[in-house]
């Protein structure tokens, strides 16, 4: 038999479930399948909400440390197995919320199972119960990515982020030293995350800096700020791993120098991820290019019933532009097919949760060189900030561009205290189409570092 259904979802993650719900709540049938066999995708599996379950007690305890100055308790004592256990606590609770979400909803269902297209409409899926198949008349593929893992000689002896952050993760016990392999945002997050619960941490970088491909001085400002005693090598190649009494030695290069190793208790792998094409979709015709499932912002691919949304398309690999992405794909099946929601990726903030973190959104300085876009900046430095100086993270600050005239904002950059949060507040603004003098007038919180976003605005009207 074929099940016949309104939408099915490849995935059932970010990308997926919110264009779900919305379409069942509207009366169509629909059908995610997940592999997974539950709802929520990598974020909560191994991506963002656990890493941050683990990245917070890390934070809590440099904030901790950075008060015994002035006579406070001192760095907290940390039992890692513990924090394991706040983390995959957040994960089941997430889960079983999930769940309940999914039970009020009766006419959308989640089938377990790999799915792969027969043909433009007809799709099977391979669970532990044998083969179903399902004809849709409309289609999102929301298949996601995973992670990449390197091949040099003894990589198999490295954990990856999945080995540090799944339910139950395999690494329960904090390791003395570890050694990261990959200077992009997960890596660096890791890297900060374990050296301030304690772990000595050491970072190679293929690459002539960290975080490539984001903005240069925001990384640059930040790599000031990053605690010294986290060792990073740039411009090194690794050559091979191998097993050693006590964990992992790192055979590297930099540049044309005679070979070096880093001996670690432990090795991770964080050399970024890739999107997940499933199995069909070039065969009916889908087009894919070198960032994944092409589509365009309407998130319709080269088959029109057809969309990809989320980390499968590569527009912008982020839970909250995936969910984004979802509802766009959901109003445009409803409008019948045509493009009457797109999504913006000229206003979604991105962070990289390291300690202190970093965060930007829209127009940044490198990006308005490259495309030639003319801007004035506005400055704000925490050094300057109430709730910087109260903290004992006075450094960093707010960068923000505007259109020369109109001081229209086109986008910010953050680095040190709240950047994560400020740069939502900067990111809506930038989707308002705020001006300077908006931002300027608004009397924003005191003491909160967020007073910096018009500060910042003022320099310039
Ligand atoms: P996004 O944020 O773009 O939704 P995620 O990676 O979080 O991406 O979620 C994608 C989900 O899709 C994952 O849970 C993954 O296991 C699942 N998945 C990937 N390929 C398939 C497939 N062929 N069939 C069913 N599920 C799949």
């Amino acid at each position: 038999t074929v099940h016949e259904v309104d939408l099915f979802t490849i995935g059932a993650g970010g990308a997926a479930y919110p264009a779900a719900f919305l379409l069942a709540r509207a009366g169509l049938r629909v059908v995610m399948a997940d592999t997974k066999g539950v709802m929520s995708g990598n974020c909560l599996a191994e991506g963002c909400v656990p890493s941050k379950s683990v990245r917070e007690v890390a934070a809590h305890r440099a904030r901790q440390r950075r008060f015994s100055p002035w006579g406070l308790p001192g760095e907290l004592p940390v039992d890692y197995r513990k924090v394991v256990a706040h983390k995959d606590r957040v994960q089941k609770d997430r889960y079983d919320q999930h769940a309940r979400e999914m039970a009020e909803v009766p006419s959308l269902r989640l089938v377990a199972g790999r799915a792969r297209f027969l043909d433009d409409h007809t799709i099977a899926v391979e669970g532990n119960r044998g083969e179903e198949r399902y004809r849709a008349r409309h289609i999102i593929v929301a298949s996601g990515s995973d992670i990449v893992r390197p091949s040099f000689p003894g990589a198999d002896l490295f954990l990856d982020s999945r080995d540090f952050f799944a339910l139950n993760p395999v690494l329960t016990e904090r390791p003395s030293s570890l050694v990261i392999v990959g200077g992009g945002y997960i890596g660096l997050e890791t890297a900060t995350m374990f050296h301030a619960l304690g772990t000595e941490v050491s970072l190679i970088e293929k690459g002539p800096r960290v975080l490539s491909g984001m903005d240069s001085a925001m990384v640059k400002e930040l790599c000031g700020l990053l605690d010294p005693g986290i060792r990073i090598l740039r411009g090194a190649t690794v050559l091979k791993a191998e097993k050693t009494d006590s964990g992992v030695a790192l055979h590297y290069r930099v540049g044309e120098s005679s070979p070096e190793v880093v001996h670690a208790e432990k090795g991770m792998v964080a050399v970024g991820r890739r999107p997940v094409v499933p199995e069909g979709f070039e065969g009916i015709g889908g087009e894919v290019g070198p960032h994944g499932i092409v589509a365009d912002l309407s998130c319709q691919t080269s088959i029109p019933h057809i969309y990809a949304a989320g980390d499968v398309n590569g527009i912008s690999p982020l839970f909250h532009s995936a969910v984004r992405q979802s509802l766009v794909a959901a109003h445009n099946i409803l409008a019948g097919g045509r493009a009457v929601d797109a999504f913006n990726p000229a206003a979604v903030p991105v962070t990289v949760f390291t300690l202190p973190e970093a965060a930007w959104v829209g127009l940044v300085p490198d990006e308005a060189h490259r495309r030639g876009i003319p801007f004035v900046t506005g400055r704000y430095d925490f050094a300057e900030d109430s709730r910087a100086q109260i903290l004992g993270e006075t450094g960093g600050g707010i960068t923000l561009l505007f259109e020369p005239g109109s001081l229209r904002l086109l986008g910010g950059t953050i680095v040190g205290v709240d950047a994560a949060s400020l740069v939502g507040e900067i990111g809506l603004a930038v989707a308002g189409r705020l001006t300077a003098r908006d931002l300027a007038h608004f009397p924003d919180q005191h003491p909160m570092a967020a007073e910096g976003v018009g500060k910042a605005a003022r320099t310039l009207v």
